[in-house]
């Protein structure tokens, strides 16, 4: 989709560090680390949010890669979070469904 960054970024058209990517989806560090390990995942079709009609294949791609990073980045060990912010009220600022995979230090009870 024209203008969506991580459009862009699923593209190679635009730069991020990425740790996983695969034909379905890709993984990047998110530029504003709110973790240790601050890692979004994406598809690289774009949908608006990960309730947009995902097909149960990219679904699936998007939680396998969840498990790779968390295993790549050592979090599995220790624990993460994975946050699907979805809409206005959630305080999705990126049109593009992604998955935050959060974790590398003890996060909290807070759920974002
Ligand atoms: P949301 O608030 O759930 O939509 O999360 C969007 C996330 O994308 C935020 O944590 C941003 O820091 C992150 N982000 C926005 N633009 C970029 C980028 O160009 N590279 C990496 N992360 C980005």
């Amino acid at each position: 989709m024209e203008d969506c960054v991580f459009c862009k970024i699923a593209a190679g058209e635009i730069p991020a560090e990425k740790v996983y990517e695969d034909d379905l989806v890709c993984a990047f560090k998110d530029l504003s680390p709110q973790a240790p390990v601050h890692v979004l995942v994406i598809p690289k079709a774009h949908y608006g949010s990960v309730t947009d009609g995902v097909p149960a294949e990219t679904l699936k791609a998007m939680f396998d890669a969840v498990a790779e990073v968390a295993r790549t980045t050592g979090v599995d060990a220790t624990g993460f979070r994975c946050i699907a912010n979805t809409g206005a009220d959630a305080g999705q600022t990126v049109p593009h469904a992604h998955i935050h995979v959060l974790g590398g230090a003890p996060l909290g009870e807070s759920l974002a």
